[in-house]
């Protein structure tokens, strides 16, 4: 592996390509809009200029990393790649296409990682000419700083494609679990139902949502309690999820509360709209805990 290609230089393709170039591959981010583009690379160069002030890396570092990375346009420019991570976003339709015009273009044999959240790794390789060569690679918001990927599984994903999207991660500092490909994968599954049961809590009156949130912070060591958490990623999104995995897994352990329907209604949204389980009056009550926020 030596280029790698991010498609879609969104929140999390920007996030992809900055990692991938600050480890030492070439990294070709393309994304169909060019304003898009260029915001993506204004983002590395962002999180780069931070890095640099907390001393987390060096001028010269941060120039090498954004010489390794060429920003383009057109799929064409990405044809030498050896791995394409998509992060494209999340409609079936669209990955699928993005892996057929990737079939079409590349110059040689490629693995496609998706970046997906939630969609099945095995539908949507369902047409693919090599589907032995598709996997997941789920990284984590924003990417520079977590240090989780999850390799995911398709059924007819061969070991020697995980073992390479494994060493790949490793590369970029992941840690990288692997994960039979399932609704929820791993993170979501546990992550979204710890949420849920929180929220249930709130409902029957047990505590607070500071002291839930304060139970699991100190109780358990979690680095940010799940009331907290779901503020972050976004009521919204939560809901949307949990009713997804409800259905999908067929469990009631997914069954989105009444309170979290009720506060989606009421435009409720964590921390986007200024008023969650806690109200966010001004961006310093996230602190450094900003750091997590997943799918
Ligand atoms: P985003 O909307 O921020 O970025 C998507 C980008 O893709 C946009 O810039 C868009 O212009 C571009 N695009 C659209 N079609 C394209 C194409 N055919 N080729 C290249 N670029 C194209 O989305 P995002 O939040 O970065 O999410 C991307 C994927 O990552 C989704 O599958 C999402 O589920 C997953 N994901 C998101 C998060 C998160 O926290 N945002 C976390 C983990 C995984």
């Amino acid at each position: 592996m030596e280029i790698i290609a991010v498609l879609g230089a969104g929140t999390m393709g920007h996030g992809i390509a900055q990692v991938a170039a600050a480890c030492g591959y070439r990294v070709i981010l393309r994304d169909t809009e060019r304003e898009a583009l260029v915001r993506g690379i204004r983002a590395i160069e962002q999180n780069l200029l931070k890095g640099i002030e907390r001393a987390k890396l060096t001028e010269d570092e941060r120039d090498m990393t954004l010489q390794r990375i060429r920003g383009a346009v057109g799929l064409a420019e990405t044809r030498d790649a050896d791995l394409f991570i998509e992060a494209v976003p999340e409609r079936i339709e669209l990955k699928r296409e993005t892996l057929r015009e990737v079939e079409q273009i590349a110059a040689r044999p490629f693995i496609f990682a998706t970046n997906t959240s939630s969609l099945s790794i095995t539908d949507i390789a369902r047409e693919a000419a090599s589907p032995e060569r598709v996997v997941g690679m789920h990284f984590f918001n924003p990417v520079h700083l977590m240090r989780l990927v999850e390799i995911v599984v398709g059924e007819q994903t061969s070991a020697e494609t995980v073992e390479t999207a494994r060493v790949v991660g490793r590369r970029m500092k992941k840690e990288p679990i692997t994960v039979r490909d399932v609704p929820g994968f791993a993170s979501s599954r546990l992550g979204v139902v710890l949420g849920l049961e929180a929220m249930r809590m709130i409902e029957q009156n047990v505590a607070s949502a500071k002291d839930i949130d304060t139970a699991m912070e100190l109780g358990y060591n979690h680095p940010m309690g799940p009331l907290r958490l779901t503020d972050l990623v976004g009521l919204d999104v939560r809901l949307h999820i949990a009713e997804y995995l409800h259905h999908a897994l067929d469990s009631e352990s997914f069954r989105p509360p009444e309170i979290l329907r009720r506060m989606v209604a009421e435009g409720k949204l964590g921390r986007k709209s200024g008023e969650g389980f806690y109200k966010w009056e001004d961006e310093r009550q996230v602190g450094s805990r900003q750091r997590a926020a997943e799918p």
